[in-house]
């Protein structure tokens, strides 16, 4: 029997707010043991902590202020995820980082959120869970400043280029990749990538409610929640990296889950 952890799902999502209960126990049917829930803002997180201490051992969860939120960022948000982050169950700093694509905060305002994390995270010692779109190059310039001393640290959700992979994995990044990748029409250039990082180098997440994997089969959607992403179905996001890479979906399990597992320290 395989096992999987879900490194990015946000539970505390309205869209699962009947059937919480439910959406763990399918995900645990599924071989989805344990599930990481993203925190995206001081309030957000403080759910999200309070909803993973009801699942000890199974759900967990980052505390952090995603780049959209960075408006809300003020002088009290760090003191409150450092309380947060000593809770046993909150294994992560963020999500945090910037996304120049929306532009929900201004940019200056995300990349002084964005460095008081990275400070947070270094402080702290608990790894990174990190969110770059349309903002490489400046990610990069300031993720670099603090390496020396930054703990380990994914970006999630990498829809990038080969060349930006590349340069993430020769800085000792990881990559989290989402259904995203079984988009073959919209993300065509990520089975290059994925076939390009190592299996060491990279985590798995449904990132549900959203990023539905195209290749969930229509059968299992009614049986759950049409249209709805779920933890459940990460094995389909698993299917995708072995499918690309032309190995055993037990060796991606095994490998990815073995990533997980010594990040996040669970
Ligand atoms: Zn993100």
């Amino acid at each position: 029997m395989n096992t999987y952890i879900d490194i990015g799902i946000n539970l505390t999502n309205k869209q699962f707010h009947d059937d919480i209960d439910d959406v763990v126990q399918n995900a645990l049917d599924a071989d989805v043991a344990q599930m990481i829930l993203t925190g995206t803002s001081v309030k957000n997180s403080e759910a999200s902590a309070r909803m993973a201490r009801e699942y000890p051992g199974v759900l967990y969860a980052t505390a952090g202020i995603h780049p959209h939120d960075a408006k809300s960022f003020d002088a009290q948000s760090i003191a409150k995820l450092r309380d947060l982050l000593k809770q046993k169950q909150v294994v992560s700093v963020g999500e945090c980082g910037l996304d120049f694509d929306r532009d929900f905060s201004p940019r200056n305002v995300q990349e002084t959120c964005y460095k008081a994390q990275l400070e947070l995270a270094i402080e702290v010692q608990k790894p990174l869970f990190l969110h770059e779109r349309a903002a490489f190059t400046r990610f990069l310039s300031i993720t670099k400043e603090y390496l020396p001393q930054l703990p380990k640290a994914v970006v999630h959700c990498f829809t990038g280029s080969l060349q930006e992979a590349k340069t993430y994995l020769d800085n000792g990044l990881l990559l989290g990749f989402t259904g995203a990748i079984s988009d073959t029409r919209r993300f065509e250039h990520l089975k290059e990538v994925l076939q390009y990082v190592p299996l060491e180098s990279m985590m798995i997440e449904t990132d549900a409610p959203f990023m539905l994997p195209k290749n969930v089969p229509n059968s299992l959607l009614k049986k759950y929640h049409e249209r709805r992403c779920e933890p459940a179905y990460l094995p389909y996001v698993a299917g995708t990296v072995a499918q690309f890479k032309g190995i055993s979906l037990d060796k991606v399990a095994e490998q990815t889950t073995k990533n997980a597992r010594a990040f996040f320290a669970i």
